[in-house]
């Protein structure tokens, strides 16, 4: 598959790819600002783009008024995407192209199992593997429908082709990380039996499509960037770099989502949400203006992390 072009530039390109489900909080603060300093720390000074992607997928998870919301807060802390922000809603050519690939390819299977079918046959198999509420998928339909209607298609794990199906790679804050994404994972929606194309095939696509060269996002999506990994070489598109920012946890030591209702970022004082976000990436606390603070991080940002292609 070549999106976007044979030659992509020889620039760095992050992004921020927020899901318009709310406003921003604290927490996605700390993955925009990190994404954002990455960027303009790369190549001393000759910064590279920095792209606002908005996951608009899960159409009723979205939020009326969140893609305004969320522009004016970046705004505010004076974090100004290079582009025009894009939409997945307006992306749905690109991944259907993505979807006959991995078809003909015979990457992945249609699949008629309801949850309760995919229990039923975990607990035939004595297994009862399920990680963050999700089941492991036993691969009931990999030879076959069996005369039930597909719902869902996934991802062929163990399909002769997939290579690398125990992945590694080397996240920049992180280090050395490892998933065998067959057996901790299984074999992975890419196409929701709602129609819906999946985060994992969406995000790899307009990475690639967008030719970003460096993924700073939460650490809390660390785990997915193994299944990304596995579609980028299915696809044949190139994998950027990845660093994992550290998550703002809540009083009670969960993270700070919008799931659990996390408070909306006040932007009315930019700098104290900036410092708040800033101590939660190890930087300085500053006390003169955004500018001059935003310019200071770049310069720790760089020799912490020191972003190259
Ligand atoms: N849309 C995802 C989120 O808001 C971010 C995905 C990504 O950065 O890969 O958590």
């Amino acid at each position: 598959m070549n999106l976007g072009g044979a030659s992509a530039p020889a620039t760095y390109t992050g992004r921020f790819a927020p899901s318009p489900t709310g406003p921003l909080h604290a927490g996605s603060l700390v993955a925009a600002l990190a994404s954002w300093l990455d960027a303009r720390a790369w190549n001393a000074g000759k910064h590279g783009r920095w792209l606002v992607r908005f996951e608009d997928l899960d159409r009723p998870r979205c939020v009326n008024g969140a893609v305004s919301r969320i522009l004016r807060q970046l705004q505010a802390c004076s974090l100004l995407p290079d582009e025009p922000p894009v939409f997945q809603s307006q992306r749905i050519a690109l991944y259907r192209q993505a979807i006959d690939h991995l078809v003909g390819a015979g990457l992945v299977y249609p699949c008629g199992c309801s949850r309760r079918d995919i229990e039923v046959e975990l607990a035939r198999l004595g297994q009862t593997r399920a990680r963050h509420g999700e089941l492991v998928y036993p691969g009931t339909c990999r030879l076959g429908l069996r005369g039930k209607p597909a719902l869902a298609w996934r991802f062929h794990t163990q399909a002769a082709t997939v290579s690398h199906a125990s992945v590694d790679w080397v996240d920049r804050r992180l280090g050395p990380q490892q998933q065998d994404v067959a057996t901790v994972v299984g074999d992975f929606v890419v196409l929701r039996s709602d129609g819906q194309f999946a985060y994992q095939l969406a995000v790899v696509v307009d990475d690639a499509e967008q030719h970003i060269t460096h993924v700073v996002r939460g650490e809390d999506l660390a785990d997915n960037t193994a299944r990304q990994l596995l579609l980028q070489a299915a696809l044949a598109l190139p994998t950027p770099q990845y660093l994992h920012s550290p998550l703002v946890l809540a009083a009670n030591g969960e993270k700070l989502s919008k799931q659990n209702a996390a408070q909306a970022l006040d932007t009315s004082r930019p700098l104290l949400a900036l410092n708040a976000a800033a101590a939660a990436l190890g930087l300085p606390e500053h006390a003169g203006g955004v500018a001059d603070a935003l310019a200071a991080w770049v310069k720790t940002w760089r020799h912490l992390y020191n972003p190259v292609l």
